[in-house]
């Protein structure tokens, strides 16, 4: 797998279709068109929370992968037995919120110890 960080120019893509992405959310939370007693403050706050559950969705989705590309099994970095990877779940916190991320962990009952898989 390639390890490289996204270019200035995909970010803006990604950018530009979360402001599509934006402009339907709008539709999908007021589809008759925004009520006139609803505030800024009271768009932004539906806004915020939406942005909040996809920066989460997607923070879990690319760790998923990189977690699954661990395969079923991992070397112990001590003793070099391959042993049996499980996953577990843990809630980080994002700048977003929160998200819930299922990582791989080895156990090697050889050197009693646990550990986590490096790329
Ligand atoms: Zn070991």
């Amino acid at each position: 797998m390639a390890s490289k960080k996204l270019s200035e120019r995909k970010i803006r893509e990604i950018e530009e279709a979360a402001r599509h992405w934006g402009k339907l959310l709008a539709r999908e939370a007021f589809p008759e068109g925004p009520d006139l007693s609803l505030t800024l403050a009271d768009m932004e706050e539906v806004a915020m929370r939406a942005a909040r559950a996809l920066v989460g969705s997607a923070v879990e989705t690319a760790a998923g992968e990189q977690a699954a590309s661990f395969g079923e099994a991992a070397d112990c970095p001590t003793c070099g037995r391959s042993v049996p990877l499980e996953r577990r779940s843990r809630e980080v916190t994002i700048r977003g919120g929160t998200a819930n991320l299922e990582e791989p962990i080895g156990h090697c009952s050889t050197c009693r110890r646990d550990f986590f898989p490096s790329a």
